[in-house]
């Protein structure tokens, strides 16, 4: 068969978060290498990995001793599964592993293969542990406003940004949203402290309108991801919630798929505020999406709650060998490397920088933590109104000048979430080129 590749790439492959018209426009950007920090694309460009691929590359590309244990599992046994009573032993490593990370009593592991399948999983588990406790009634999920937790049916049903609904309704019944803890953008039109933290607690007012007797779990990240753009919470806003599950015995889900294994600066965003979940669910970088993989790590009390019979969810792909594999290589690094130290040492040296770019007219508020950043872009600093065009631009033409960077699903931000071995020296040319995007754009668009 001939390849044309770009004209291919039109003809034959459906986009996520892209138009068409835009992938025409201007012309798929067909990615072949990967070394460190950087990517190159088929034309020889290269590009600074700006978003870790999908905020998930946290040990960088190309990363030999991955690509060889992957090789070696393959030589051993290609596949094996986890069910009915067979495993196999990177699964069974990975499992261990895990439990010694993770916090608090999570001990038990459900692997899946990507962090929508972990939350779809984490919800079927929350309401099959309520019902098999003999709260029947308990079935409900609350989600925040904002949130994206992935794309399979459970997943949309808790999407925060009705765009992501409003094709596959009917959703799932039972989810529940509330306002999300955005200060800069407070639902309830506070400022902090003096808010008394009203977005933490909505959440308990929301669960006794509902009825305690009614809700099985609450999720949320602990920092909020991609489609709220990036928003670490106020410090006591994560305890409170944390409390308010625990008194009306609604499960706290940790989505902990972008902030696991050192993105936010420890090993798991939940440990800034020395709290532990029931469930947590985690996938990119527990392989730094080497292979795919995730899981839903939760407390023995709850996975013998529901063994007490044969456990009626599965996919064939849970615990593949290769994928768990590639995730035990992958951790040894983030270990090795003190890759969670790394990123917290970045925080303080990146977000300075950032802070200069408030400078800028159309630069309403930055935000970070470890190594996740949010600009987020206004047209007007008062009325602190989204400006999701001269977002768009600043991303396209960062690219152009070879930098890749994100915006944010709802619009309004532009997020770096680089590979967490970025050098202090890339990381300030990456912010060279951010803050000589920003004045570009400001001036296409008359805004300096
Ligand atoms: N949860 C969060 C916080 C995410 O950012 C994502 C993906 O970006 C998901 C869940 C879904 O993960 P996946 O794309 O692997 O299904």
């Amino acid at each position: 068969m001939e390849y044309n590749y770009r004209h291919q790439a039109t003809q034959h492959l459906l986009y996520s978060m892209a138009n068409l018209g835009q992938v025409r426009k201007h012309g798929p950007r067909i990615i072949v290498r990967g070394h460190d920090c950087y990517v190159w694309d088929i034309d020889g460009k290269r590009y600074i990995d700006g978003f870790a691929g999908l905020q998930l590359t946290n040990v960088g590309h190309g990363r030999k001793e991955i690509a060889d244990a992957v090789t070696r599992q393959m030589g051993e046994i290609e596949y094996w599964h986890l069910f009915a009573g067979f495993c196999n032993l990177p699964a069974v490593k990975l499992s261990s592993k895990l439990a010694d990370l993770a916090p608090g009593n999570l001990q038990v592991t459900h692997f899946v293969n990507s962090g929508s399948e972990a939350a779809d999983s984490a919800f079927k588990i929350a309401r099959q542990y309520q019902r098999k406790r003999g709260f029947a009634q308990k079935y409900k999920i609350i989600y925040r406003n904002r949130a994206y937790h992935g794309m399979t049916m459970g997943a949309t049903s808790a999407a925060g940004d009705k765009a992501f609904r409003a094709y596959h309704e009917p959703l799932v019944p039972g989810f529940i949203r509330i306002p999300n803890n955005h200060c800069y953008r407070c639902h309830f039109g506070l400022s902090y402290p003096m808010c008394d933290l009203q977005c933490a607690r909505v959440l308990e007012t929301t669960i006794l309108e509902e009825g305690p007797e009614t809700v099985a779990a609450f999720i949320a990240d602990p920092v909020q991801g991609s489609t709220g753009g990036y928003i670490p919470p106020v410090p006591e806003y994560i305890p409170m919630v944390r409390e308010i599950c625990r008194k009306y015995n609604v499960l706290y889900i940790d989505d902990e798929v972008i902030t696991g294994f050192g993105r936010t600066g420890k090993m798991f965003g939940i440990e800034h505020w020395q709290q532990a979940p029931d469930i947590m669910i985690v996938a990119k970088g527990l392989s730094s999406g080497y292979l795919p993989v995730g899981a839903v790590i939760m407390t023995s009390e709850i996975a013998d709650t529901l063994q007490d019979e044969a456990f009626l969810h599965g996919m064939t792909y849970g615990g593949h060998p290769a994928c768990a594999a590639a995730a035990l290589a992958n951790l040894e690094i983030v270990e090795r490397e003190s890759l969670p130290a790394r990123a917290a040492r970045m925080q303080g040296y990146v977000m300075e920088r950032l802070r200069s770019m408030l400078d800028y007219s159309i630069v309403g508020e930055v935000r970070g933590i470890g190594m996740m950043y949010a600009l987020e872009i206004v047209r007007d600093k008062s009325s602190k109104e989204s400006f999701a065009q001269a977002s768009a631009r600043i991303v396209e033409i960062a690219a152009e000048k070879g930098l890749i960077l994100r915006v944010g699903s709802m619009g309004g931000s532009v997020l770096m979430c680089p590979p967490l071995i970025m050098t202090e020296e890339l990381a300030d040319e990456m912010l060279d080129i951010v803050s000589e995007t920003i004045s570009e754009v400001s001036r296409e668009l008359g805004m300096l």
